[in-house]
């Protein structure tokens, strides 16, 4: 079994409908949370990105509104089955939720997906299991 976690972000929840019918098609969500990100929870997410040019820029954008994060749970293959579901960050093809929801932008670029096993398990437990540590408010 594998999880990924799924976040869409600031500006794209109301394609939540959408977003979740074609999630469903690939595992279950499990779980679901509405929250207002903040700089703890963001460098520990985005950790391999500190320091690098676009880090500050997409930290702005990602606390500048709501998210809502799901934890989805499938088959061995799930990550990367969302992963292609969702598309790639800078040149998502067509049918994917980035190309199709998306407006062009790189960092505005609609939903998150953890890229691994590894990092679904992680993720999802920093965002569900262990969201109090880093004061962030369930909405
Ligand atoms: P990733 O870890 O690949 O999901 O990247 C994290 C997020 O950072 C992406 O989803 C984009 O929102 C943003 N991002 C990644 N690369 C760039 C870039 N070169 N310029 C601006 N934003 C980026």
């Amino acid at each position: 079994m594998e999880k990924s976690f799924v976040m869409i972000k600031p500006g794209f929840l109301e394609f939540e409908p959408q977003i979740v019918e074609r999630l469903s098609k690939i595992g279950k969500i499990t779980k679901r949370q509405k929250m207002k990100l903040n700089n703890e929870i963001l460098a520990a997410h985005y950790h391999e990105h500190i320091g690098k040019p676009f880090y500050e820029g997409l930290c702005k954008y990602m606390k500048s509104g709501e998210v809502v994060g799901f934890q989805v749970e499938g088959e061995d293959g799930l990550v990367e089955k969302i992963r292609e579901a969702v598309g790639s960050t800078k040149n998502p093809e067509k049918g994917t939720i980035r190309h199709d929801f998306g407006i062009g932008e790189i960092t505005r670029n609609v939903i998150h997906a953890s890229d691994s096993p590894k990092s679904g398990q992680e993720e999802c437990n920093r965002m569900f299991e262990q969201i109090n540590q880093f004061g962030i408010e369930i909405l």
